[in-house]
């Protein structure tokens, strides 16, 4: 069964002559279990494609499904509480709060849905250690360095067993051991259950992937052989 699912989903930009056709009738089905890399140059729409399987941009047309649910059906709350509970975001420009420390940060959304405080911090001081950073957790971003800061957004991704994750080039700040760790966690995320979707130009990274989808001028031009289960017997 497919965690993520788009059906021609197309997304364009502007409009009249500025008009930028950015995905143009897009097929994608991830299922539980499953980790796919996307790739493609630069501009061919893989960042679009992540947003809007986040439930972060609505498509221009076309539908986007997560566990069954038609996004295009749910109310604004109901979305966002979506995006809460069943996705984590490992993306470059999706800042952690300035505010609020490390643990904070991964603690706030889990609080927002209910969880009690001392449960979330337990589960945020264990994400923290999965990351190698639960001596940081009472650190402002600012404290942090930049790879300092991708791992906690990494853990915060991670944390409260989200059934799909998207990941941006989500090691890019990292060096090849943590790029290797992150790389690791998501797979266990996937072994427990989760789909994720990798955006990267890496090819040492997309070689984690179950399947490689590539991009181009906004459609897909090859996802990769069929994953074999029950629905392919
Ligand atoms: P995006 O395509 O995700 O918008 P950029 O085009 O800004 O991101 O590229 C992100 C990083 O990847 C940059 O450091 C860039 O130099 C590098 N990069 C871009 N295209 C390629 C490619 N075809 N192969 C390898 N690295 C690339
Ligand atoms: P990639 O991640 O592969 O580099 P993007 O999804 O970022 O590709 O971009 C696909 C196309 O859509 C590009 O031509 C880009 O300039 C355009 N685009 C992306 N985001 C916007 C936006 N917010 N407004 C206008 N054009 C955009």
């Amino acid at each position: 069964s497919a965690v993520l699912e788009m059906r021609q989903v197309s997304k364009t930009y502007g409009s009249g002559t500025a008009a930028v056709q950015a995905l143009d009738a897009v097929d994608l089905a991830v299922r539980a279990g499953e980790l796919v890399a996307v790739m493609g140059p630069s501009g061919s729409g893989k960042s679009t494609l992540l947003t809007i399987a986040g439930s972060l941009e609505e498509p221009s047309e076309g539908e986007v499904w997560i566990e069954g649910t038609a996004l295009s059906e749910l109310s604004r709350n109901k979305r966002a509480r979506l995006r809460r509970r069943q996705i984590g975001y490992v993306f470059q420009d999706f800042n952690l709060l300035a505010g609020l420390t490390a643990v904070e940060n991964i603690t706030m959304p889990l609080e927002l849905d209910g969880m009690k405080a001392k449960q979330a911090r337990r589960e945020g001081i264990r994400a923290l250690e999965e990351v190698g950073l639960a001596d940081r957790a009472g650190s402002f971003p600012d404290e942090l360095s930049g790879g300092m800061r991708q791992r906690v957004a990494i853990a915060r991704a991670l944390v409260g067993d989200r059934r799909l994750l998207l990941a941006d080039e989500p090691t890019g700040a990292l060096d090849s051991d943590s790029g290797e760790g992150v790389m690791r966690l998501i797979r266990g995320a996937c072994r427990n259950g989760a789909a994720a979707v990798l955006v990267t130009h890496d090819a040492q990274l997309a070689a984690w992937a179950d399947r490689v989808v590539f991009v181009r001028d906004g459609r897909v031009i090859d996802a990769g052989p069929e994953p074999e289960g029950p629905e392919s017997l």
